[in-house]
């Protein structure tokens, strides 16, 4: 069989048609709503004790810190109170061996120092302020209450959250796996190792990204409009939205602010359809799961998110290799009859590792237009030590991973549509735009990304293309940092209103 027909067959099976896109639509509302009846459901749909949205006149300097996928972030943020703000950050790979590190307090302890080097950095002269009250009053209890810095968490994991900075982790996902860390409260881990070095930061609040990337778009949206739903679209995926407390019919234990109506949700929809009742599965998506630190979870996730999707191109390339009759990749001089041999791709080559590929050359692919796919081939080289792939090779890479992208750009529309469609939004008179913040590697690098997710919310019974239309989506840059801040803020008007 011709490289071009079979890679056109492949293709077929990650297309994801406009029935299958209002099926989905379809399940993720009747799951949403399940969540929101009882625990234990595929979609957590978590209270986070956040009430309301900003409205951009907030004020105030906060620090905010970010665990949840590559990096870990630390910054300070100065909220103008005018829709804007400054921030300053400090970004650091996070070690894989913290990822599966033998104690949280392995983890824990190393972001506690992280915050250190950052306050003595660009906080010098309010740590040394610190430094000489310390040495004044002898009991935490003593400095606690002098000016310390309020921080928010965003803590990018499932958490059973049971107040503003009280949440346990519900399991890890995005490759983590520290066991010693589930079930125990993630707020109080890294209070604990921020006291042991004697930092002044109280852990205030405990945020998920998708809730910061919520608070953050509101706070700095244009026009008056609030906005619905945070999402990520990065190494993993999620969103958080906002729901009528009257819809949420499972109890919301602990205190919060009652007079809005209104709690902010998160979905944790990475593991939505975990059953498999209407998503898509190839065989390269059950390959991936079997073999993931997480089989039979997060299983939207796995054919969305940033950190599976160059996996799954993967496996679809190696499948190829393996059939010397359509000769992708092959070395014709070659006379050796291993599959792996035959290729010009050299044996160092992420093609043959598990998470070789990553995701970014997918962007390359889906950008590089050109008849002789030239920034294409030069990136299989530099990135996959593929060599003198010819156009055909080029041309059937790029069709696996466009079919692999645009499943799941139209499988994050299925996310976004329905929780539109849960709010009535659309409903309501006025031709208002449904905002909708974003953030992460995807929805940014990612070329026609939202294109395409457009494209299938107009597909959507109920939003259609005039609906789809209304739908604004705009990322929320720096969402997570700033959105801390904000909720970090929130916690604080709470405990001086006495709520908690
Ligand atoms: C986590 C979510 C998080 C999302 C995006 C998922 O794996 O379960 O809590 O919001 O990744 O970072
Ligand atoms: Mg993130």
């Amino acid at each position: 069989m011709a490289l071009a027909e079979e890679t056109k067959r492949i293709a077929a099976q990650f297309e994801y048609t406009d029935d299958d896109v209002n099926k989905g639509v379809h399940e993720f509302l009747r799951q949403m709503n399940e969540g929101l009846e009882h625990d234990g459901t595929s979609m957590s749909q978590i209270p986070t004790y956040v009430t309301g949205v900003p409205n951009g006149t907030e004020k105030g300097l906060y620090l905010a810190v970010d665990l949840g996928g590559t990096n870990f972030r630390v910054c300070s943020i100065h909220l103008n109170g005018d829709t804007t703000f400054n921030l300053t950050y400090s970004k650091i790979p996070i070690p894989k061996e913290m990822m599966v590190a033998e104690q949280a307090s392995d983890l824990f302890g190393f972001l506690a120092k992280q915050i250190e080097l950052f306050l003595r950095t660009h906080h010098e002269d309010h740590f040394e302020a610190h430094i000489r009250r310390r040495q004044t009053v002898s009991t935490p209890e003593g400095y606690r209450d002098e000016q310390i810095f309020r921080l928010g968490f965003t803590f990018s994991f499932p958490v059973r959250q049971v107040g503003i900075n009280k949440g346990t982790l519900m399991r890890w996902t995005k490759g983590f796996d520290i066991p010693d860390a589930v079930g125990k409260d993630v707020c109080a881990l890294l209070q604990q190792e921020i006291d042991r070095l004697h930092l002044p930061v109280k852990v205030a609040a405990l945020v998920n990204d998708t809730v910061g990337t919520l608070m953050a778009r509101s706070y700095t949206s244009p026009g008056k409009t609030s906005t619905l739903l945070g999402a990520i679209f990065g190494t993993g995926t999620n969103g958080a939205y906002v729901e009528k407390v009257t819809n949420i019919k499972k109890p919301v234990e602990g205190d919060y602010d009652k007079s809005t109506g209104l709690m902010v949700i998160n979905t944790e929809w990475g593991s939505f359809d975990n059953q498999l009742n209407v998503l898509p599965n190839t065989s390269y998506d059950i390959e991936l799961d079997k073999k993931s630190v997480n089989p039979g979870i997060q299983i939207f996730e796995k054919r969305v998110s940033g950190m599976f999707l160059g996996e799954i191109v993967r496996l679809v390339i190696v499948d190829m290799l393996k059939k010397p009759e359509i000769s992708l990749f092959k070395d014709e001089n070659s006379s050796h009859n291993d599959w792996k041999s035959t290729t010009t791709i050299g044996p160092e080559s992420g093609v043959f590792q598990q998470w070789g590929i990553d995701s970014s050359i997918m962007s390359i692919a889906a950008a590089d237009g050109t008849p002789d796919q030239s920034s294409l081939r030069q990136e299989l080289e530099k990135q996959l030590h593929i060599y003198a792939a010819s156009l055909e090779d080029a041309q059937a890479f790029r069709t696996v991973a466009n079919a692999v992208g645009r499943r799941a750009a139209r499988l994050s529309a299925v996310a976004l549509g329905a929780v539109v469609l849960q709010s009535g939004k659309l409903q309501e008179a006025g031709d208002d735009p449904v905002d909708i913040g974003v953030d992460g590697s995807l929805v940014e690098h990612y070329p026609f990304f939202r294109d395409m997710i457009y494209e299938a919310l107009a597909a959507v019974d109920g939003i259609g293309p005039e609906g789809a239309k209304r739908i604004r989506i705009g990322i929320a840059k720096d969402g997570s940092g700033v959105g801390a801040a904000l909720i970090a803020l929130v916690a604080a008007n709470m405990e001086r209103k006495g709520v908690v």
